[in-house]
């Protein structure tokens, strides 16, 4: 009896890179160049699969003039855009390559590292992650931020999720099958990366600035990126309050004995009005932010419970 296993997909292609792309226009010539140099020496099969992520300038136009070029690079073109950890979902789904590199578009990611990782892959690692060792072209305040949401979320999550490591990494067909699995609509990749577990080595490398274009992040989204990563890693958040409410409630309960005590010494003292607007605000303003804390994690599950598709497909090329 010859039972397929899914992790040995029928497939000739040995690597996938997949590409999330929004408005990258002035990128592409120079990223498939250089993906195409690095690729072809090292004689491997491969695919570069381009998800077009509702781009507003020329990019889909650009990338089927590549395509036509060469048939090693696919597209597939989402109905709008639906953010970069979407794109990379579906880029991993239609990819059938023995491993998956997702990489930047916009050559932040050098794919010079490429050949590394596929080298340590052949040594039998899963998963060959590339961590920044400098941020260049960064402010200070990117750094900052960026270093205090590591630390975070390092001490709340209870999966590792490596510090300064982006998605570019190389992922064997077994990490991929695996991730398929995961059918979660708030997709923090950093994460679920880590999550999957297998054996994981680090490459270090030196990120480059920007090639062309600008970032598609502004502080706003970072955060909203920053909460995305905690809440789907972490229910701390939503349990802290109730520790907080008892050490709370314990300590009202002492006062109120002493409050009551002294009544019953000294008699009945009306003033008393700073105390008392004091312990009202703060317990409002804790209230308030445990409902917030609520909040966040509702609406999540309510984004889960709706099950809508993760993304939709308008057309795709050679796939
Ligand atoms: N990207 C995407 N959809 C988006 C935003 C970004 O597919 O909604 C892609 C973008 O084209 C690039 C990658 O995600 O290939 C990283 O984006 P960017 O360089 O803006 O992020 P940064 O490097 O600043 O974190
Ligand atoms: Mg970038």
């Amino acid at each position: 009896m010859n039972i397929s296993h899914p992790n040995e997909l029928k497939t000739d292609v040995q690597i996938s890179v997949v590409v999330p792309i929004y408005n990258e226009e002035a990128n592409l010539n120079y990223l498939f160049d250089r993906l195409s140099q690095n690729l072809d020496k090292m004689g491997l099969t491969y695919e570069i699969i381009c998800v077009n992520d509702g781009s507003r300038d020329r990019s889909l136009v650009e990338l089927i003039r590549h395509h036509q070029q060469n048939p090693a690079i696919k597209i597939i073109n989402f109905s709008r855009n639906f953010g970069k950890e979407i794109a990379l979902t579906a880029g991993i789904d239609y990819a059938r390559g023995k491993a998956v590199v997702p990489i930047d578009a916009d050559l932040q990611d050098p794919p010079e590292l490429i050949q590394d990782m596929v080298d340590l892959w052949k040594q039998g690692y899963d998963v060959v992650y590339a961590k920044r060792r400098a941020r260049q072209g960064e402010t200070w305040f990117k750094q900052f931020t960026a270093n205090n949401f590591y630390r975070i979320i390092g001490r709340m999550s209870k999966v590792p999720i490596p510090r300064d490591t982006g998605d570019f990494r190389l992922m064997d067909r077994k990490v991929v099958e695996a991730l398929k699995k995961i059918p979660e609509r708030n997709r923090f990749m950093k994460g679920l990366f880590a999550w999957v577990g297998f054996e994981q080595v680090a490459i270090e490398y030196d990120r480059d600035p920007r090639y062309a274009g600008t970032t598609k992040w502004n502080y706003w989204k970072l955060w909203n990126f920053a909460l995305d990563g905690i809440a789907s890693f972490s229910s701390l958040p939503l349990k802290v309050w109730s520790y907080l409410g008892l050490t709370i409630s314990l300590l009202s309960l002492i006062y109120a004995v002493f409050l009551i005590v002294r009544t019953l010494i000294s008699g009945i003292d009306v003033p008393g009005y700073a105390s008392l607007m004091v312990a009202v605000l703060f317990l409002g303003g804790i209230q308030l932010i445990s409902l917030g804390a609520i909040g966040e994690y509702l609406g999540r599950v309510y984004e889960e419970v709706k099950e809508r598709p993760l993304y939709l497909v308008r057309d795709t090329y050679g796939l």
